[in-house]
């Protein structure tokens, strides 16, 4: 292994041991401080951010105890266009069914690095590292380049970049390094709109039915009206090769006794919202389904909106054809171009009006599982892409 190779592989060691498992959002301290201390040392620019305990307890008061960093760096000396590159260190819980080593106990196997957050987004923070270290060594660079390093993506990101975005200068261009793998750019992200339906009836005891209200009933066969006459017509819906779609009952709750008529049942809806979608029409036509079926029963109904969260899509990016650009150069391969099916920070970015990608090394399929790995090769050729766009930028060629 070359010496950066090396000195590469042991900062992502060195990240993946650093627990940084959200919720609830542990360790941010620590590896903040240790992004900083090597940014430092490369004579970058830093400053750390923390974020006030009021944003943490409006959007997720069970972790409020938990504080939140952010930390910001900077190679500028021109006042030229402004680029920003983003990763989110924070990651999912270690989960079980490891094989090669435990979650939080990283190891090299053949040019891969397994550990949980290894793809997503240790890997990306690491790229991110190293092309602040590489800009920092440049004698000739000209241009200015913003890097922020951010919690909270796996809970939605609102104490993360949702909170960022207003705290800095708008930049022209963003990337967001996420695992899309080198050969793919995501230009937009699904939403998401969960909801929990509450249906409530009323109970008398089984002997004696006709004195009760059937929560369970009503609700199942407002359910199967549902999946029969709505679910068909979502799934039909496409976008860039991705379609819509809509899970009923991952979470279920109802009844108290086998003797007792039901009086109350809860089932929920996770629908998934293509950016050709308005996130506000999906949920009427759910809504005007179930006040349509009301009518025909007598237990009442209840929408509550637990989770939504926009779609996002970058048009007319001049950022893409610079990206595209810089990856047919740097690795002769011509990306594809897609939307992911999960939401992504490069969101906050989009709808801010920022010429926003995502782009980033490792593989979205290794990711949140069991034996998450990244292949270090992966991490080089993302920062020559990386370094080739920014050329590209500066030199006013993108
Ligand atoms: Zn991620």
């Amino acid at each position: 292994m070359s010496e950066l190779v090396d000195h590469v592989s042991s900062i992502l060691m060195d990240l993946i041991r650093v627990k940084t498992v959200t919720p609830p959002g542990e360790n941010y301290l620590d590896l903040v401080t240790y992004l900083d201390g090597l940014l430092t040392n490369y004579g970058v620019n830093t400053k750390i951010i923390e974020v006030p305990k009021s944003i943490v307890k409006e959007h997720y008061p069970e972790y409020a105890d938990h504080p939140r960093y952010i930390l910001l760096a900077e190679l500028c000396n021109t006042r030229d266009k402004r680029i920003h590159f983003n990763a989110h260190y924070d990651v999912v819980s270690g989960g079980g069914g490891w094989l090669v080593t435990e979650p939080f106990k990283p190891v090299i196997i053949n040019g891969r690095v397994y550990g949980r957050g290894a793809s997503d987004d240790k890997g990306g923070v690491t790229a991110l590292v190293l092309l602040a270290k590489q800009l920092s060594e440049l004698r000739d660079f000209r241009g200015c380049v913003e890097f922020s390093f951010t919690p909270d993506e796996e809970i939605g990101g609102l104490t993360g970049v949702g909170y960022l975005i207003n705290q800095i200068r708008k930049p022209d261009y963003a990337i967001v390094t996420e695992p899309t793998g080198l050969n793919t750019i995501w230009i937009g992200s699904m939403g998401i709109l969960q909801l929990d339906i509450v249906v409530r009836g009323l109970p008398s005891h089984a002997s004696q039915p006709w004195y009760g209200i059937n929560a369970f009933e009503d609700g199942i066969t407002m359910a199967y009206s549902l999946i029969t006459r709505l679910k068909p017509r979502i799934e039909d819906r496409q976008f860039m090769n991705e379609s819509a779609s809509v899970v009923l009952g991952g979470l279920v709750r109802g009844g108290d006794a086998r003797n007792i008529v039901p009086s109350y049942f809860q089932f929920s809806i996770d629908r998934r919202i293509l950016p050709n979608e308005d996130i506000d029409q999906a949920f009427n036509e759910i809504v005007s389904l179930i006040n349509m079926f009301h009518s025909y029963v007598k237990s009442t109904i209840d929408v509550y909106v637990i989770n939504k969260i926009e779609p996002a899509i970058n048009n007319n990016s001049l950022l893409l054809t610079g990206l595209i650009n810089a990856i047919s150069e740097t690795l002769k391969v011509n990306p594809q171009i897609k939307i992911s099916r999960v939401p992504v920070d490069t969101r906050y970015f989009q709808k801010g009006g920022i010429d926003a990608l995502t782009y980033g090394p490792g593989d979205i399929a290794a990711a949140h599982g069991p034996d998450e790995y990244i292949q270090i090769n992966d991490i080089m050729e993302s920062v020559k892409v990386y370094l080739k766009l920014i050329r590209r930028i500066y030199s006013n060629n993108i």
